[in-house]
């Protein structure tokens, strides 16, 4: 696979009233083209500063950034932050109607992708009647409907209940394999990245350096939720764990 995206020696310091907070030290990993990364590490560690970078909301204080081609980026928040005067549609069409890309073309589109994924009878309604996990989805398909070439999750599953975000992730996951995208995905799950992830970037605390990077292979690999039944899984779990080094 080619490289998307390299990222060398990050570092980012905030400035605030209160002083300096150093956020990242020396952050180094690559994305393959089309491949799911998780980066995990502890609450506060960075995790969302590196996304935030990527995206272009935060500036970098140094290192490097850069992508194979002219990549576009779409951003998946923890909350769906789905506007709930707007319908399903004009909630997924919202993306175009600011890059004033809101063509019949790209109407046409973002209906196929409602359809495809199960929200066809909701295109007309309003969030407030869907799921937990309808909401994802469709946060989901906004994302997706600028076309974008890496999506960054951040959290993105974290405030659904364990059921829901077991079935969440499989389709989310489905879905991103399916429409062939790049995926960097922040969780503090293990779990989680474990069963979705081609390669798992593990961080130290804050300020955050790269500890570990894993390649997850397991045998028969196949849908998040049958990946955890892979006899692999635990042994990646305990090695993670132990990188956290989580106290209690
Ligand atoms: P994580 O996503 O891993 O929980 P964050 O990337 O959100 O962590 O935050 C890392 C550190 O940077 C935290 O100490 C946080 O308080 C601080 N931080 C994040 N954003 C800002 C900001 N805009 N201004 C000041 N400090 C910030
Ligand atoms: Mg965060």
């Amino acid at each position: 696979m080619d490289k998307i995206l390299n990222i060398s020696n990050l570092k980012k310091t905030f400035h605030t009233s209160e002083g300096e907070v150093k956020a990242l030290d020396s952050i180094t990993f690559d994305v393959k083209d089309k491949e799911f990364v998780s980066i995990i590490g502890p609450s506060g560690c960075g995790k969302s500063t590196i996304l935030s970078i990527l995206s272009g909301l935060e500036e970098k204080s140094s290192g490097k950034i850069s992508f194979s081609k002219n990549c576009t980026i779409g951003y998946m928040l923890q909350n769906d932050s789905l506007f709930e005067w707007r319908t399903v549609l004009e909630n997924c069409m919202l993306g175009l109607e600011i890059e004033k890309k809101d063509t019949k073309e790209s109407k046409d589109y973002v209906i196929h992708l409602l359809k495809t994924y199960g929200l066809e009878e909701f295109i007309s309604e309003y969030p407030s009647r869907l799921s937990g996990g309808m909401r994802q989805r469709a946060a989901l398909i906004r994302t997706l409907a600028t076309k974008p070439d890496i999506l960054l999750l951040d959290e993105a599953l974290s405030a659904l209940d364990y059921q829901s975000r077991l079935a969440i992730s499989d389709d989310i996951y489905k879905i991103i394999k399916k429409e062939g995208k790049t995926a960097i995905m922040v969780t503090h799950d293990i779990a989680e990245a474990i069963s979705m992830s081609d390669r798992i970037v593990v961080l130290s605390k804050r300020p955050a350096k790269v500890k570990q990077i894993y390649e997850i292979n397991l045998t028969n690999k196949s849908t998040p939720i049958e990946n955890r039944k892979c006899k692999e899984f635990s042994k990646y779990y305990d090695m993670i764990w132990r990188d956290l080094d989580v106290h209690i």
